[in-house]
């Protein structure tokens, strides 16, 4: 029935915690775009970094400082790899998206004035409104909003009037969180950049599925977390181009991001380091390097493949349950289906979903805008993963009937 030749089996090996049982159930795990499951190769770089070379990085003359300085760096360069950013230098880690915004958006107070605009779509995580909220608070400066159409799209139309010479920042993620809608970001890029404005992508639910380029972009500042892609939590990375690093001031004061300390004046070190004051999360930013090899081995077109057809299996089979309705069904989506059934809380239809076995996520997914826009007061969310099947989609439907029988 399915085309797919995916060795999702061999994959599903790696992953220690799918073993797990929840109650008398094997776990089914459909929150991934809250967070994906740990293969053991990046769990043996952990054990192997704490077991082995366990040091500070980038101070000492021994011989575990150099290792763990030399694997640290190292992950750096396959990061720029990854995103093909022109140097190394370009990609500062940070303890994940929400770190990597605020460093930026607090680095704009020195350009943002009273009476410039910074535009932000309707369908962003919270971690991509608030900290730009406080700069406008800090500044004067006006936060305009690219209205959602009801099907679960940006209002382009919308987008393109509010654009002017005022504007001076446009942030917008690349995949929704909550609705798994693909943004059109090369467009909101390029219009961005024809006035004058920097663009800021945060990245964090789109890299597990889709392998940005940025270059190709010509994106001014790219921003992921590790623990949505293979990797651990605490660790991800912001990109951005070399000119805006060296425009950008210091986020954090402290050791590592300084060139020279006297009382009367402190240098600061030259990038990445200027952004990377204090001992960063090593073992971390090591993992994320084992975690990109691990799904790069496996190939992002692979995966996203893979996971569309996980998605156009689900989509098909909750259509066969009459009183859901799928929040933005999109045709240019990732493997996420957002919904609702009339008459059910999704809180308590997540909670029998739980004593089955079945992980989903409930609420409004750090994106109430979004539930005010359609005036409901969360989703359900499945969210799948390459390490998901067609089976598990079954057993989900068969789950959601029952629970659906005992609530309506
Ligand atoms: C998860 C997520 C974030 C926040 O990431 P953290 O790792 O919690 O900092 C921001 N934006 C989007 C689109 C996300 O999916």
């Amino acid at each position: 029935m399915h085309k797919t030749d995916f060795p999702v089996e061999k994959y599903r090996k790696d992953f220690p915690i799918l073993e797990r049982k929840i109650g008398k159930y094997p776990l089914v795990y459909f929150d991934n775009a809250a967070t994906s499951q740990t293969p053991k190769q990046v769990i043996e770089a952990i054990s192997n970094y704490y077991a082995t070379y366990n040091s500070n990085i980038h101070r000492g003359v021994h011989t575990l400082s150099n290792e763990a300085t030399d694997a640290y760096e190292q992950s750096r360069k396959k990061i720029q790899a990854h995103f093909n950013a022109a140097h190394p230098h370009e990609i500062i880690f940070t303890s994940g998206t929400t770190h990597a915004i605020n460093l930026v958006a607090s680095g704009f107070k020195n350009f943002i004035k009273e009476g410039d605009e910074l535009i932000v779509s309707a369908l962003e995580h919270h971690s991509n409104i608030v900290p730009w909220q406080m700069l406008c608070e800090q500044t004067g400066a006006v936060l305009k909003v690219i209205p959602m159409l009801q099907s679960g799209i940006l209002d382009m139309k919308a987008f393109d009037q509010m654009l002017s010479d005022k504007t001076k920042l446009i942030f917008c993620n690349h995949v929704s969180n909550a609705l798994g809608v693909i943004n059109p970001i090369s467009e909101l890029i390029e219009k961005g950049h024809s006035v004058g404005a920097a663009v800021l992508i945060d990245g964090a639910q789109a890299a597990p599925h889709i392998q940005a380029d940025v270059q190709e972009l010509d994106v001014d500042f790219y921003v992921v977390s590790a623990h949505k892609m293979c990797g651990p939590t605490g660790v991800g990375v912001l990109y951005a181009k070399e000119e805006w690093l060296n425009k950008l001031p210091p986020y954090q004061g402290g050791g590592e991001m300084i060139a020279e300390v006297s009382f009367e004046k402190t240098t600061y070190a030259g990038l990445p380091h200027k952004f990377e004051a204090g001992t960063p999360n090593i073992c971390g930013g090591i993992a994320f390097g084992a975690a990109l090899d691990y799904m790069n081995a496996i190939g992002i077109k692979n995966i996203a493949e893979y996971e569309n057809e996980l998605l156009t299996y689900a989509t098909t089979r909750l259509k066969e349950i009459s009183e859901l309705r799928i929040i933005g069904d999109v045709a240019h989506k990732t493997a996420v289906i957002s919904f609702v059934v009339e008459g059910a809380h999704p809180y308590d239809i997540g909670s029998i979903l739980d004593k089955m076995g079945i992980a989903v996520r409930t609420g409004h997914h750090c994106a109430q805008p979004i539930m005010d826009f359609y005036q409901i007061p969360g989703t359900i969310r499945a969210s799948f993963s390459f390490y998901n099947t067609f089976e598990e989609i079954d057993r989900l439907i068969e789950a959601l009937k029952r629970a659906l029988s005992m609530l309506l």
